[in-house]
């Protein structure tokens, strides 16, 4: 769909054919596809596209201009009567109208419709004299097909015989497999094969058999759409009726419809397409009346009184023409691909992650490479894989860089893990993000600093660190370019308000790693303010529910580091995270100097809840019992905590005994 990475349009067309010829007999002739039918798609959409705009270089061979691929040897040959052809593609309900408008001209008026599911398998013409089937046809090129009649008489929807006084019926229609004999033959016996693809190779793969018995095993079905040749009738529906009537199975949601109800059936299918028995690859929307099909008449391909509506396509080709890194507010050092404009499920997409180096390496994508794009979960687009048979010579490997391209410290890769991180936390890439990520809506939200803004900042150095934000006079923030005064007195109003919001958003804005909202909004309550940060030990955080050794050990070395100790400091200086309401003072301070461990299920609090009440009344709680321990909190169940306490002699109390010491400050007893 996009112009090649060869300057030359004659190398890549020829490049593109050969790669779709050799796919083409792959799938059509060896029922073993090598590339996605979206990917096949889109490579013969950009070669029609090129053939379009060259046609010096057009030729009747192209697989723009085929039908099918050629039949196999295996098989008898069977020469068509006529023609059987493919069908011209839409892919937007806007394209579809097209056709339908140019239909209209054709025919001279608004023309009856018929639609019809596409259903995945594939086409068969089957042939009967005074009653008797005498051949099925694979469709092969479209001239000359296979003769399977030995296996078509195993599939229980084909009728050997039909009750009619014609000298001659041909019915034209799908072979397919359901959904539910592909997966019982892919879960049954394989006997040494691969499994099938999808369920139309598994249908053609089927069908194609020397035994017939194998055939008949794999359970196919069929369903007519064409009455070829027969008595004379002048509408499709009717015609239809005729073959229901012969025994042949029609598919249960044909219908006629005009424009309007085409377009309602097409945009109702979009949601049930996955619902049915079948695969389904979209719908055909047929003239129905025969008199506008002659009248329409057919390309050498396709006729043009059909056409299949197929569902916008998941995965594009395109071209690479970059790799560049990304530098997340934890250091992480994220690859990514910049490519030519495609629309893939449903949106226009230029960049796409490649998430780590190791992904990259293993994909081998480079610059100039035609690339497969997919959207993951159909909303974040990746980078599927390179179509190595149209590479450059010129496309060399990608080598990741050994430093960050921002700040050029030396990349750090901790041992066994896949990512590689910049370890200064100063880089401004860093920075940058990070002062997003803080003033981020579950943050501190602070309106007006989004990407741009957060980036200016940094780039023009008048922010160095997070809490550089609050020493910004209207006079730095007016030196800000192209930004309108409104949006000015907006941001300063949105940095003044963030200064009170509650504690549990502030520890989140710091971005330590791993502390994401959940993690904060355990340990608020137990901090009290920002400032127990800088003394709290990690097995006083480990000893809450929720907070695993990893988290604890981040979040008590934040103080530690460089910058974690500048920003807790800047914070303190600009009075952010010490005073009300951000921090509530602690309500008493009948437990100072007493450490508590908690251990157990205790009555009607949760034992996170308890430690708030603890810290909230001046005493600390830890992870573990030691000499140090002034009680051990005990509820149900409390395990190896009590037998410890024993063996130190540390103080055992319930919730009752801590109710008394917070009511009177009177030690209990035990
Ligand atoms: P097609 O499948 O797009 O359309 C024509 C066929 O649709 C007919 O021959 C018939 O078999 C079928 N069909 C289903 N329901 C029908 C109905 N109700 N009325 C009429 N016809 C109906 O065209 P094609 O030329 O057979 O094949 C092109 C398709 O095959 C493309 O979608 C392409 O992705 C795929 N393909 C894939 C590869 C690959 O490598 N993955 C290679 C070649 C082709």
């Amino acid at each position: 769909m996009n112009g090649g990475a060869e300057l030359d349009p004659k190398d890549r067309i020829l490049r593109l054919r050969r790669i779709l010829d050799q796919a083409g007999i792959a799938y059509y002739a060896l029922d073993a596809p090598v590339m996605s039918d979206a990917e096949y798609d889109s490579l013969i959409a950009e070669l029609r596209e090129l053939e379009a705009a060259h046609p010096e270089l057009g030729s009747d061979s192209s697989p723009t201009r085929r039908v099918g691929a050629p039949p196999v040897r295996t098989f008898d040959e069977v020469r068509h009567a006529t023609s059987m052809l493919s069908l011209d593609n839409v892919f937007s309900t806007g394209e579809f109208e097209a056709w339908l408008a140019r239909l209209g001209r054709q025919v001279g008026r608004e023309p009856e419709l018929f639609f019809e599911l596409k259903i995945d398998g594939l086409a068969l013409a089957l042939r009967y004299e005074e009653g008797i089937l005498t051949s099925a046809a694979t469709r092969g090129d479209g001239t000359v097909g296979e003769d399977v009649t030995a296996n078509a008489l195993s599939v229980a929807d084909i009728p050997p015989r039909i009750a009619t006084k014609e000298p001659v019926v041909e019915v034209r229609g799908e072979l397919y497999m359901s959904k539910r004999a592909f997966a019982d033959l892919n879960a049954s016996e394989l006997g040494g094969r691969a499994p099938f693809a999808n369920p139309r190779n598994a249908a053609a793969g089927s069908l194609r058999q020397k035994d017939p018995a194998v055939t008949r095993r794999r359970n196919l079905s069929f369903f007519a759409y064409q009455l070829e040749v027969g008595p004379p009738i002048d509408r499709h529906h009717e015609a239809l009726d005729y073959l229901a009537s012969l025994g042949f199975a029609i598919e249960p949601h044909a219908r006629v419809v005009d424009g309007e109800g085409a377009l309602a059936a097409l945009a109702e299918l979009q949601a049930t397409r996955h619902g049915f028995e079948y695969e389904i690859d979209g719908a055909v929307v047929k003239a129905d009346r025969i008199g506008d099909r002659v009248a329409a008449g057919s390309t050498a391909r396709a006729p043009r009184w059909a056409i299949a509506y197929k569902f916008p396509p998941e995965e594009q080709t395109t071209v690479l023409e970059g790799i560049e890194v990304s530098i997340g507010k934890s250091g992480k050092v994220t690859p990514f691909a910049l490519f030519s404009p495609v629309r893939v499920s449903g949106s226009v997409v230029s960049r796409a992650t490649l998430h780590n180096f190791d992904q990259l390496s293993a994909k081998d994508v480079r610059v100039g490479d035609t690339v497969v794009i997919r959207k993951a979960g159909d909303v974040i687009p990746e980078v599927l894989h390179p179509v190595i048979e149209l590479r450059p010579e010129s496309a060399s490997a990608y080598v990741p860089p050994e430093a960050c391209p921002r700040c050029g410290s030396a990349l750090v890769r901790v041992a066994g893990e896949v990512d590689v991180f910049c370890p200064n936390r100063f880089c401004p890439d860093q920075l940058i993000q990070r002062l997003i990520h803080f003033g981020s809506r579950d943050a501190l939200d602070i309106d007006g600093l989004g990407e741009q803004r957060a980036a200016q900042m940094v780039e023009m150095g008048l922010v160095t660190i997070p809490s550089d934000l609050y020493r910004l006079g209207s006079e730095e923030l007016s030196k800000l370019p192209g930004v309108k005064e409104k949006t000015l007195a907006r941001l300063a109003a949105g940095i003044e308000a963030s200064k009170t919001k509650p504690l549990a958003r502030l520890i989140f804005a710091l971005a330590i790693d791993g502390v994401g909202m959940q993690v904060a909004e355990i340990v608020a309550p137990v901090l009290g303010s920002l400032w127990a940060l800088s003394s709290i030990e990690a097995s006083e955080l480990e000893a809450l529910d929720g907070i695993g050794p990893v988290i604890a050990g981040s979040l008590a070395r934040f103080r530690s580091d460089e910058y974690g100790a500048r920003l807790l400091e800047g914070l303190r200086e600009a009075g952010v995270g010490g005073g009300q309401p951000v921090a509530a003072e602690p309500s008493g301070s009948e437990l100072a100097g007493l450490t508590f461990v908690i251990t157990g299920t205790l009555p009607g609090l949760s034992r996170n809840q308890a430690a708030a009440m603890i810290a909230d009344h001046g005493g600390r709680v830890a992870g573990s019992i030691s000499a140090k321990t002034s009680y051990l909190l005990a509820g149900d169940s409390g395990g190896s905590k009590l037998k410890r306490a024993e063996e130190l002699g540390v103080p055992v109390i319930g919730m009752d005994g801590l109710a008394r010491m917070l009511a009177g400050g009177s030690l209990p007893s035990e």
